[in-house]
């Protein structure tokens, strides 16, 4: 087999290994079915006790990936020993680099872009906004791309910013699809966020 052909060959493996294990988070709860709670990406999302659970949801999505990886994984085990071993070695690299880079979090790395931490956060600002003992007499909170605000006096309540809900995106598909695989469900501030974001205070 031709060098080129090999190069090939390695980078489709690791293309097939980088998306293989995030099809969960990538897919799942993307059809408008699943999100008839939450207004259109990207406009900011009301806290609710749908919002909460759709972070924890986001949340077992990512670490699903830790199963779904064994896939890409054994196909790359079996490419090598019996196929093509640049095929098999893309797989491997690809799979290998996920499962470093989501272990770093229990070295103290970088929290996932979904956390328990932060579905308890969303639920104590949302029940302290029902007391209505905040910002102002009719509290309510959203969550916009740079953190949580209330809508009725814009205070700020939070400077947690948002990462992806898994709504389907406003992009076109192969872009927002593009969007989503680098940047892994973490809040993305590009230009557009930002002015989208600031329109809004
Ligand atoms: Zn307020």
């Amino acid at each position: 087999m031709s060098f080129l052909a090999s190069v090939g060959f390695f980078f489709f493996g690791v293309s097939l290994g980088t998306v293989l294990p995030r099809f969960p988070f990538l897919l799942m709860s993307r059809t408008r079915g699943f999100n008839t709670n939450f207004p259109p990406h990207p406009e900011p999302v009301p806290l609710s006790p749908h919002l909460t659970q759709r972070v924890l949801h986001m949340r077992m999505f990512y670490w699903l990936s830790f199963i779904v990886v064994l896939l890409p994984l054994s196909l790359g085990l079996a490419s090598v020993r019996w196929g093509n071993a640049a095929f098999g070695f893309g797989l491997w690299t690809s799979s290998c680099w996920l499962i470093l880079n989501r272990l770093q979090y229990f070295v103290g790395g970088m929290p996932p872009p979904w956390t328990t931490e932060m579905a308890v956060e969303l639920q104590v600002i949302a029940d302290k906004a029902e007391l209505s003992g905040g910002c102002c007499n009719w509290t309510s909170p959203y969550w916009k791309v740079t953190g949580i605000y209330c809508v009725n006096c814009s205070a700020r309540l939070s400077p947690m910013a948002r990462p992806d809900l898994g709504r389907k995106r406003s992009e076109r598909r192969p872009l927002g699809f593009l969007r989503l695989l680098l940047s892994d469900g973490y809040p993305i501030m590009a230009a557009n966020d930002v002015d989208i974001a600031t329109e809004e205070e």
